[in-house]
């Protein structure tokens, strides 16, 4: 038989996939806590665009469309280099880790399409579908309830920086296990930290011209008071100022 000529088996195929998908799950846990340490700081920067400026502090964390926080610099199809070269290494190291173990060419084949497939799949796909309404996720029963358990506590994840300015919580996206295996996972809301808000705004120079730097993204998210035009200095102030409003006056936004 064509299968037995290659030497794969079914179990083989099963725990090919099986084990990539672990890899590729604790690959992406390790990559989204790099970016929220300080060890890189050109790559976290990136990151925090789509945090801070994209879904920030005084912003829905979903609309109609997605916002993607790679206007204007390097990425593939909204996802930045941050992601991309640290991404690229890794499947490099499997590669001849898999390589120098003389794991069987088929084998490599389906674990490498795996390893790039299900992050795509995981941290692309899925993520940006967190930040928009209406997925059909949310109506399907099947995946209704993983779905939204998911993206309840990536809200969480984006709502919790910690005094330093440090986002510290739920660094999975589809599924929390990495969390779990190493206490980072925060099933409840706090009250957000806006002095720690403060500090990685001035660490990253995530500032207002920033934003307007966004523009083709900022229209978008301002497109309820501006309607097409782009962003004024004007709606950047207003937005500003009711930034200043809600620090001073609201202990906590709720973001349901
Ligand atoms: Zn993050
Ligand atoms: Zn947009
Ligand atoms: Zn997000």
């Amino acid at each position: 038989m064509f299968y037995a000529r290659l030497h794969v088996t079914f179990v083989g195929v099963i725990a090919t996939l099986v084990d990539s998908v672990v890899v590729a799950e604790f690959a992406g846990y390790c990559l989204h806590r790099l970016l929220h340490s300080d060890k890189f700081p050109a790559l976290s920067r990136g990151h925090l665009i789509h945090h801070f400026l994209v879904y920030g502090p005084t912003q829905p964390m979903r609309a109609g469309e997605y916002h993607d926080a790679t206007d204007h610099r390097f990425s593939l199809d909204n996802v930045g280099i941050e992601w991309l070269a640290p991404s690229a290494i890794i499947l490099l190291f499997c590669w001849a880790a898999m390589g120098l173990l003389s794991v069987l060419p088929v084998y490599q084949a389906l674990s490498l399409c795996t390893l790039l497939g299900w992050p795509i799949l995981m941290f692309s796909y899925l993520h940006d579908r967190m930040h928009t309404e209406n997925f059909w996720m949310t109506r399907v029963p099947l995946f209704r309830s993983w779905f939204l358990k998911a993206r309840r506590l990536h809200d969480i994840h984006h709502r919790s920086v910690n005094s330093k300015g440090f986002m510290d919580t739920n660094f999975g996206i589809g599924f929390y296990i990495f969390d779990r295996c190493f206490r980072t996972l925060a099933k409840r809301h706090r009250a957000f930290n806006w002095q720690g808000y403060q500090s990685a705004i001035e660490r990253y120079g995530l500032d207002e011209s920033e934003l307007v730097s966004l523009r083709g993204c900022s229209k978008a998210l301002f497109h309820k008071e501006i309607g097409s035009r782009t962003v004024s200095q004007n709606t950047n102030r207003q937005m500003f100022n009711q930034m200043n409003t809600l620090r001073q006056g609201m202990p906590r936004q709720n973001v349901h």
